[in-house]
């Protein structure tokens, strides 16, 4: 049985998929392109709504059918609004720094046991819950890792996180196109995982007002950090300049986590520390860090956008200076 499963972004970045067995005369050949109805996934409008699923990277491994990863096509063939990874790959295409970024991905279960999950639920005081053995549905959050194993995901590992009910696993390093293609078809896998035993997780970056949120923080090196030649400090100034690009790829409604609480940075304003996690970048403390991370990114950031603006930077600040 020839079976391929199609993944793709919609127009809010949250995963689709459809799954299709394959005729005989595709067997052996390049997986085809194929068709959805973008008037249900907000990418076109009903009386004009066929778009095309190009695909782009093909995720196999053993005993598992294919998962195909696509971007959209508009049904003239060109990219989709909404495809941003067009761009990224432009970018990536042009970098001459070999930056590679390493994500971590935190979510927070939504619903459990058929109502709306607290973390109220646990009278522990918050903080317990950060890599204690006590968080909810470890089980599913290793099923998850395994599938992505199985997958070929460069999944790097896992902790639970600060908030009850909330946990965190991290994609990388790698170059940003795979980290972000990896990603996408992680988050797929996540939402799989947990629905299948009718339990939500959510994305949003600030489910609980009175509880840590959730981010995506970005690690990044350059071919410069990695070879002792940049320090992390000349790396991380290039990026204040653009602090306020970088916030709008960072993810929406992320101005509710960044509050500067909650080991967050202000929204509004560019910071740097070394071992802090209440700055915009957080530099590794001690001698031998080769990357810094980016804590602003929301839990629901597009990877493509975000590492094109990363791109950008890391990029053309360096023309600017004038050190080619
Ligand atoms: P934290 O202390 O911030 O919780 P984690 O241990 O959760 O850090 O995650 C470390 C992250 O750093 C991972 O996402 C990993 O992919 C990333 N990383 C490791 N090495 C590099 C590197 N050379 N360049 C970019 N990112 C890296
Ligand atoms: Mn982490
Ligand atoms: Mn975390
Ligand atoms: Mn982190």
């Amino acid at each position: 049985m020839n079976i391929v499963e199609y993944v793709w972004q919609d127009a809010e970045g949250e995963i689709r998929g459809k799954t299709r067995i394959l005729d005989k005369e595709f067997v052996g050949k390049p997986i085809p392109k194929w068709r959805f109805d973008g008037g249900s996934t907000g990418q076109a409008t009903v009386d004009k709504s066929d778009c095309i699923l190009n695909p782009v990277r093909v995720y196999t491994g053993d005993n598992v059918y294919p998962v195909v990863l696509c971007e959209v096509l508009d049904s003239n063939g060109d990219p989709h609004p909404t495809n941003n990874r067009k761009s990224l790959q432009y970018s990536f295409q042009t970098d001459r720094e070999d930056t590679w970024v390493g994500v971590e991905q935190e979510f927070t279960i939504a619903h459990f046991a058929g109502g709306p999950f607290s973390p109220h639920l646990n009278s522990s005081k918050q903080g317990n819950s950060y890599c204690f053995p006590t968080n909810l549905a470890e089980n599913l959050v290793r099923t998850h890792m395994d599938l992505c194993l199985v997958y070929g995901i460069k999944y790097a590992g896992f902790n639970s996180e600060v908030t009850y009910g909330q946990w965190e696993y991290q994609i990388g390093p790698d170059d940003p196109v795979r980290v972000a293609d990896d990603l996408v078809v992680s988050r797929y896998f996540l939402r799989r995982v947990f629905a299948y035993n009718n339990i939500a997780v959510t994305l949003h970056p600030k489910p609980f007002e009175d509880y840590n949120g959730a981010g995506c923080h970005i690690n990044i090196s350059t071919k410069g950090t990695r070879s002792g030649e940049e320090s992390l400090m000349n790396l991380a100034e290039r990026f204040e300049e653009f602090h306020f690009e970088h916030m709008e790829a960072y993810g929406e409604h992320n101005e509710l986590r960044m509050t500067g609480k909650f080991e967050t940075a202000d929204y509004d304003e560019f910071s740097i520390g070394v071992g802090s996690r209440n700055t915009s970048i957080r530099i590794p403390d001690g001698d031998d860090g080769v990357y810094i991370e980016d804590r602003r990114p929301a839990a629901n950031v597009d990877p493509y956008s975000a590492f094109h603006e990363i791109l950008s930077t890391v990029n053309c600040k360096k023309e600017e200076l004038g050190n080619e």
